[in-house]
């Protein structure tokens, strides 16, 4: 038995799935879960694949127990019996910056070129670079792959890729990247298995969860999206703040007197649906919250989606496609509409009824625009990627 782990270690969590795979089919979910509050109070959950509880562990004087201690337990066998059996491990790596186009298996050679990208993500990349060390050290023999949320965008138009800054700027990689690679990937491959039609034209994507952006894609390939530079670009997130005019952070910095951390803290933590409605982060949250704050950043949100599909639209040079996915954009039957509504010039008409139940295809027939919920599946798309190139390399 071939068993592969897919890896999305955070600062303060650590997200896992268990596959086995027998070469053929498609990698068989074995168990699927998180750890978090590293740091703090550390919890881990697993569910195997029919969402059935598997194994559940607190530490609650964990304060000291570092990423290494608790990947240590990941693998222990306690949390799978087949996880000590795991023969190659897939990372999701937030940086492949201009080089890595696709996944690649880790040697020192990629570290050293990985670690260069960690002033372009500070607040993932070293995290991600930690767990692939950490089991470095525990398992020598070890197969790792790194799959990096950037790649899918890596051949986007020259024009998509550049800020109007000093070109020198741009060639010392101050340019758009783009972010939720993986899921926009595994997205675009099941597009093409339950409507190949639209897989083969226009589509905008929307990742709509704590992260959000969207990607313009053609034929399945990314032509645009809102992230560019930092996963802090683009849409209003739970926490961070999108589009904002850089005088804003100028204004911040030079007449109210906060410094650089300050305003890192600011505008990846306390703004977005937290910062707009003053009381959380959480969609759902903030649906029964019912206030007007929480009122007010809901439709914010779904303005700010509206207001940049608008422009990958024009990237695109029309729709025929819009597909919602993550946690909000699967779930969350109000939040799509309002978007949808809002979107009715390019040809949005909504199914009220198949939107309520969260159906495949939301839109109606008579719609110009298809409109549907895909499931994202990041984890399968990095034990995927880490299959095709061990088997490679086997
Ligand atoms: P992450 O970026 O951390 O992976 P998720 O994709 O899990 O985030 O999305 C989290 C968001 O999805 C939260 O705002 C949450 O309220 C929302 N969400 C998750 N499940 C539901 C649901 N069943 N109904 C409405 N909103 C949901």
């Amino acid at each position: 038995m071939t068993a592969v782990a897919s890896l999305n270690a955070g600062s303060s969590s650590i997200k896992f799935a268990l596959y086995t795979a027998d070469g053929v089919a498609e990698p068989a979910l074995l168990s699927r879960g998180k750890i978090e509050k590293i740091g703090i109070a550390p919890r881990l959950v697993a569910h195997d694949a029919g969402g059935e509880l598997l194994h559940e562990r607190e530490w609650p004087d964990g304060r000291d127990l570092t990423h290494d201690d608790l990947l240590e337990d990941l693998f222990n066998g306690d949390v799978h019996p087949d996880a000590s059996q795991v023969s190659a491990v897939g990372h999701r790596v937030v940086h492949g910056g201009i080089a890595f186009a696709a996944p690649h298996l880790v040697d020192e050679t990629l570290l050293d070129a990985l670690d260069r990208l960690c002033p372009l993500a500070p607040l993932h990349q070293p995290h991600n670079l930690a767990a692939i060390r950490a089991l470095w050290r525990l398992a020598p023999k070890l197969k790792q792959v790194a799959c990096f949320d950037t790649a899918f965008h890596h051949d986007m138009p020259t024009l998509a890729t550049r800020f109007a800054i000093p070109r020198a700027l741009h060639d010392q990689g101050i340019r758009r990247y783009g972010f939720h690679g993986l899921s926009y990937e595994y997205v675009a491959r099941r597009l093409a298995e339950v409507d190949p039609v639209l897989a083969s034209g226009r589509t905008i994507v929307a990742h709509l969860g704590n992260g959000a952006s969207l990607c313009a894609m053609h034929g399945g390939k990314s032509v645009d999206t809102t992230m560019g530079f930092t996963a802090l670009d683009g849409l209003m997130m739970g926490t961070r703040c999108g589009n904002l005019d850089p005088g804003v952070v100028l204004h911040l910095l030079m007449q109210m007197d906060m410094d650089a951390a300050a305003v890192e803290d600011l505008l990846y933590h306390r703004s977005g649906l937290l910062g707009v409605s003053g009381i959380s982060s959480d969609m759902r949250t903030l649906s029964a919250d019912g206030s007007p704050e929480a009122e007010e950043a809901i439709d914010l949100f779904a303005w700010r989606v509206a207001r940049e599909a608008g422009a990958l639209a024009s990237s695109l040079g029309g729709i025929d496609g819009f597909v919602f996915t993550a946690g909000i954009g699967e779930n969350h039957a109000e939040v799509r509409s309002r978007i949808c509504q809002r979107l009715a010039w390019l040809g949005t008409e909504i199914d009220e009824i198949a939107n309520a139940s969260d159906a495949p295809r939301i839109s109606l027939p008579s719609s110009a625009v298809t409109v549907r919920i895909v499931p994202t599946d990041e984890e399968l798309m990095i034990a995927l990627h880490t299959l095709s190139l061990i088997g490679e390399a086997a």
